[in-house]
């Protein structure tokens, strides 16, 4: 833009030139003119010089000023989402619409925006009148359900320290808040959530609060709009969290609070000693968490397990188990006595009688079950010895095992005291809280189910957006035929649908008792190398596979593949835990026994994914995409790259792709009739009516007669081309 005139004060977009992926233009206010460059201020006041040719072009208005609904930015792009996100957050405006979806930046500080008073507002005034705002969301799915009785969903998603989970306990708020009448079962669904926080959530390197796990609170509605039950969904606990933390992240919380606030002769009675004591604890070297007093959390968690019912019994039987799993933490094993082949025993005999006593088991039966594994081969039984190493793996496993069977007795058992719903209610709006993409250094099965997980939610919100659109096209009475749109349905197919798709082999592999990490490996490239969305890594000696997703491609690293999706815990184990004295011990596992064949993590997910899928498209959904603007968990830092890179992993930019496919640029008018009717003779201005055949004649006047553009029943449509030869002229004639 080198040769168009720079003034003081214009709005500009510029390219910088530092150049990263996820450096896009900055917009910013000149401040100074200067033979060959400009200086601008950016909106973190910073101000810089930038070349005339960095210049791209001057801001459309409406991004100068900031859009509430970014649906209404005039130049719908990246660069200007980007900008008007910024600029909104740095006035403390951390919620901005783009269409149905919310975007929420987490501001890292308690604003005074979450009061009664306010949800009072949202839910007696026109939400449009309003500031964007997480209870318009919860006031605009209650209304829909009360208005239509059709089932709500709101999708919450966005990356680890985003928000997500705030924002899914504003919405309960408001929900609670909004339907009136408090009952026993409303407050014991709000009670559900400190429980599992205490078991699912846990202190990371990205959030003091990080929940490990997902969850689905499906909350039903009688025909007076009254909240009348819920149920809560629950996907993929990382378990791994329970025998090994990485540097600066905590195991669950509910440890700590357990230690901090059990009554003395109770920790004496579980022989419990300070948290600094137990292997499983140490592992990330921080004990405490900033902000979290473990002893009223424990006495928090305490009455939330009476409101939801659970016994005297029960509860003491959980302390029991956790500190089972504590002290089987820190047992050690020493080679043992036999020279013949590698065995193993238990270094502290106390250490395992007290366990056995604990977990009422017999305390020979837990040695063999840990240093030794029954093998069943074509009918026979071997016993084998395990080493020393494979012993601690099977401690580990006996730990994740219980901890894994104790959480979804805890959902279960929290589900049971609140899903009584008698007769048939009004409906239910169900708020999904679910770990946004994700693409780290090293990525592994986790990843994998996660990412599967946000392909299907991207496809779901995709098929959405394009619907919205079209219902639009067709208020305005115009055609949208023309249209098309392609979605992820490809890499869809490639993971889970084609014949031998990504899990189906990883499955086959897992149950093939020869199957390797390798093996898999190998399958997965003969079979998918030509697929478009599958990637091979650069090197044949590298050990992952990659997929091209909606976000970005990802590779996966497959070693510990199949030991994860097998998610074994051993018949030796099982066989244990079902012979023990302790009720709930026996109980939870008792539900796995029956399952005929245990099923594997992946297909346990996926059934449960499909489950949630047909759920959430029987629903009329909205979206929330939280956003975390910082790395340091601190209010007023906007970081643009790390916001760039979110709002692409979020999949909101296919709400602009799809705009661009279909007619972007829209006038009313009114608007169209007094910017262009200069550029052809004798059209009156817009105050003598005649509108719309004033812009019709303004079109044919001036654009060519094969040209795509629309008259709807309101407004104009055009594409970018036409859009710009009528600024151009106009520009010419000014
Ligand atoms: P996620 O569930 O996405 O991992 P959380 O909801 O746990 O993230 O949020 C992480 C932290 O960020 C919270 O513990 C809180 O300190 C802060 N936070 C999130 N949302 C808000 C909000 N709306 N207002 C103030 N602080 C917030
Ligand atoms: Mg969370």
């Amino acid at each position: 833009m080198a040769n168009q005139k720079l003034m003081l004060g214009d709005y500009i977009w510029a390219k910088q030139l530092s150049g990263d992926e996820f450096d896009i233009p900055i917009g910013g206010k000149i401040v100074a003119v200067e033979s060959s460059r400009v200086k601008i201020q950016d909106d973190d006041q910073k101000e810089m010089y930038i070349s005339n040719q960095q210049v791209l072009k001057n801001m459309h208005v409406s991004s100068i000023k900031g859009v509430e609904d970014m649906i209404n930015l005039g130049d719908l792009q990246e660069y200007a989402i980007l900008r008007n996100l910024h600029k909104r957050y740095k006035e403390k405006l951390i919620y901005t619409y783009t269409g149905s979806m919310l975007i929420a930046i987490n501001p890292y500080e308690l604003l005074p925006i979450y009061t009664n008073a306010l949800i009072k507002e949202y839910r007696n005034q026109n939400t449009e009148d309003l500031l964007p705002h997480i209870f318009a969301i919860g006031d605009n799915s209650y209304s829909n359900l009360k208005n239509s009785a059709k089932d709500q969903c709101i999708v919450i998603s966005g990356e680890s320290g985003a928000g997500k989970t705030e924002s899914t306990k504003l919405i309960l708020q408001y929900l609670a808040s909004a339907s009136g009448q408090h009952s026993w079962v409303e407050q014991q669904i709000l009670e559900a959530n400190p429980i599992l926080e205490a078991f699912g959530n846990a202190k990371t390197v990205r959030n003091d609060n990080s929940s490990r796990f997902g969850k689905y609170i499906d909350i039903k509605f009688n025909k007076n709009g009254n909240i009348e039950g819920a149920k809560i969904e629950q996907y993929l606990l990382e378990k791994s969290r329970i025998v090994s933390q990485n540097e600066g992240e905590r195991n669950y919380h509910i440890f700590y609070s357990m230690l901090a606030g059990l009554p003395k002769e109770k920790k004496k009675q579980l022989d419990l000693l300070d948290a600094n004591n137990y292997e499983y604890l140490r592992g990330g070297k921080v004990l405490t968490c900033d902000g979290r007093n473990e002893a009223s959390e424990f006495s928090d968690i305490m009455a939330a397990f009476k409101v939801l019912n659970f016994t005297e019994k029960e509860m003491s039987d959980i302390w029991c188990l956790l500190s089972s799993i504590l002290h089987v933490g820190n047992i050690r094993f020493r080679s043992g006595a036999s020279s013949h082949s590698e065995t193993s025993e238990i270094a502290d005999q106390g250490l395992n009688e007290k366990i056995s006593k604990l977990l009422g088991v017999n305390k020979f039966d837990l040695t063999v079950a840990l240093t030794k594994r029954t093998i069943y081969a074509s009918g026979d039984q071997v016993v084998a010895n395990l080493s020393k190493e494979f012993a601690s793996d099977s401690r580990n496993a006996f730990a994740k095992g219980i901890y894994g069977q104790l959480f979804i007795f805890i959902v279960d058992k929290i589900n049971s005291a609140i899903s009584q719903v008698k007769g048939r209610g009004r409906g239910s709006i169900g708020v999904l809280d679910i770990f946004g993409f994700e693409n780290f250094n090293l990525n592994s099965f986790e990843q994998l189910c996660i990412n599967y997980a946000n392909e299907s939610l991207q496809q779901f919100f995709v098929q959405h957006i394009f619907k919205m659109e079209q219902e639009y096209y067709t208020k305005e009475g115009i055609n949208w035929s023309n249209i098309s749109f392609i979605d992820n349905q490809q890499v869809l197919n490639l993971l889970a649908v084609k014949p031998l798709n990504v899990f189906a082999l990883i499955d086959e592999e897992s149950k093939f008792p020869n199957g390797t990490d390798f093996s898999m490996l190998s399958k997965m490239h003969k079979q998918h190398s030509s697929h478009e969305s599958y990637l091979k890594p650069k090197s044949d000696m590298t050990p992952s596979f990659g997929i091209q997703h909606f976000a970005g491609g990802v590779f996966y690293d497959t070693p510990g593949f199949l030991e994860k999706n097998r998610d074994s815990f051993s018949q030796d184990l099982k066989n244990l835990v079902l012979s023990s004295r302790n009720d709930l011990l026996k109980d939870i596992f008792k539900s796995e026994q029956n399952a005929k064949m245990k099923k594997t993590l992946s297909s346990q997910f996926r059934t449960s994914l499909e489950m949630l899928m047909n759920a959430l498209n029987a629903c009329h959904p909205f979206f929330v995409r939280c956003i975390k603007p910082n790395e340091f968990k601190k209010p007023q830092i906007f970081d643009r790259a790390l916001c760039t890179r979110q709002l692409r992993y979020s999949g909101m930019m296919e709400t602009a792709k799809i705009r661009q496919a279909g007619y972007p640029i829209r006038y009313s008018y009114i608007e169209f009739v007094d910017r262009f009717r200069y550029l052809a003779k004798g059209i009156p201005p817009s105050t003598k009516g005649g509108c719309r055949s004033s812009a019709e004649n303004i079109c044919k006047a001036v654009l060519e007669k094969r040209s795509d553009y629309q008259f709807g029943n309101t407004k104009v449509f055009l594409k970018h081309q036409d859009n710009e030869k009528l600024e151009e002229l106009r520009r010419s004639i000014l």
